[in-house]
Formats: C-alpha cells, structure tokens, sequence
C-alpha cells in the first residue's frame, strides 16, 4: 500500500512527529515522484521520473508559483507553523533553483512568520555538490537521510541511481555543519536491521559527527511485501549504540 503524491506546491501543516506543526513545501513534480532513491519504504511508491527530467527546470515547478504560493497560505495562516519545511513528493535539492528558492523563502518567512524556522528532510544524494552543500548551510535546520553504512545495503534498501555512491555522501555530509542525520531502519528479508549494515552506520555517523540522529521505523503505508517495522526495543539498541559513541539521537 502506498498513499497519492501531494497534490499542490503547500501542504498541512501537518503534525510531523519530528518537527511538530510544520507547512510542508513541495517543490517538485505534482505528477511523478521526483527523487535520485527509490527506497523500498518509500510511502509514494516505487515509480519515478526518468533520471533525463531530473536536471531539466522545465519539470519542476518554478520560482515565482513557489514563492507566490508560500506567501499566499502563510498570509493567512493562524497560528503560524514551527517550521517551513522542505519536503513531499521527491528530492527537492533537484530542483535546479533550489538555492534561490531558499534565500527567498527565508524573506517571505521573515515578513509573515518570523518565528517559523526553515528546515527540509533530504536524502542527501546531492551533498556531492558544492553549491547544494552551502545552500543547505542557510538553512535553519538539516534532516539528511543515511539509512544504510554499507554499499552493498545502500543500493538494495535505497536504489539510488547508478552515479551515486553512499561513501561519497558521506564524504559531502562530513563537510557540512549542523546537520540532522534521519534513518529509517525495518526488519524483514529487505530490511537494513542486520548486523553488519548496523555496525557500519555507526561508524559512518561517528565520522559524520552530526548534531543529533533520528531513529525511527515504519508508521505508514509502504509497497515492498519484504520489510516490517521494528519495535520500539530494536530501534533502542540502536540508541543504545549510538549512546556508547557519544552520538546524540532520539527514537520516534
Ligand atoms: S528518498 Fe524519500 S521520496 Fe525518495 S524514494 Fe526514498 S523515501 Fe521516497
């Protein structure tokens, strides 16, 4: 079972167990997921957009319907959201005015919701690029995804395109400061809570060294049959692990 893309450019806000009431903004395609992963979890499903559309700014949404729509429903929006996030139905660091795009949700927040912090949750796939990295500086807060510590469990849980590498997203999220590291771990023969995947993104994550890590598991609608949620014990000797290294994090 999947559920339907969002259907708009905002969304909610919703009452994200991360981030509390948070406006989501999408700034990809309403009609195919936009994304570099094709995680097996992943609550849109398992159908993406060709890799030739991801680079072309006519697929995307453009700057001006973005900023008119944000300004439009936070006008008018009360009480305000803790947070503007980045999110929906893809990657948004894709979309080829990102950085822009973030520079002029910032004023638009700091009119009408100045207390109103802008974040994204990001699967990371695109720290390999300078630009994207310092654009991600400016925001308030980072989630970055990193599921997985190996490359063999990496390419089957989250089916990046062939280009990207997770030793190289390492590499680029070493390089950024403040970051939020989000993992989603399942059991089930497709799932990443083994113990050699385990083992290996703690080491990864000591070598990032991030703010805080967010632990958690399947709550929604996912389409592979070979993954299931962990219970709240196994996602907390994950904690646990984490604790002996000194890395801060948080099971939801
Ligand atoms: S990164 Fe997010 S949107 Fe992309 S496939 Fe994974 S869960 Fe889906």
């Amino acid at each position: 079972m999947t559920i339907p893309l969002q259907s708009g450019i905002i969304y909610g806000p919703v009452n994200s167990r991360r981030l509390g009431r948070s406006l989501g903004v999408n700034i990809v395609s309403t009609k195919i997921k936009t994304c570099t992963f094709n995680c097996v979890y992943c609550q849109y499903g398992l159908s993406r957009v060709g890799e030739e559309h991801m680079n072309d700014i006519r697929w995307y949404p453009s700057i001006n319907e973005i900023i008119d729509a944000l300004e439009n429903v936070l006008t008018i929006l009360d009480p305000k959201p803790a947070y503007i996030t980045f999110s929906g139905n893809g990657e948004s660091t894709l979309h080829p005015g990102f950085p822009t795009i973030i520079d002029q949700i910032k004023e638009i927040r700091n009119t009408h919701a100045p207390e109103a912090a802008v974040a994204i949750l990001s699967n990371s796939s695109t720290v390999t690029n300078k630009v994207i990295r310092e654009a991600l500086q400016r925001l308030d807060k980072r989630i970055m995804k990193l599921d997985c510590g190996n490359e063999e469990t990496f390419r089957r849980y989250n089916q990046p395109l062939p280009n990207i590498h997770l030793e190289e997203i390492v590499n680029g999220l070493k390089q950024i400061d403040d970051v939020t590291i989000q993992a989603l771990f399942s059991g089930g023969g497709g799932g990443n809570y083994t113990d050699d995947n385990i083992y290996d993104l703690v080491a990864k994550i000591k070598e990032i060294n991030p703010t805080s890590v967010q632990i958690y598991t399947l709550d929604r609608s996912y389409p592979s049959a070979l993954i299931s949620p962990l219970t709240k014990t196994e996602l907390i000797k994950i904690k646990n692990l984490l604790d002996k290294e000194n890395i801060k994090s948080a099971v939801f």
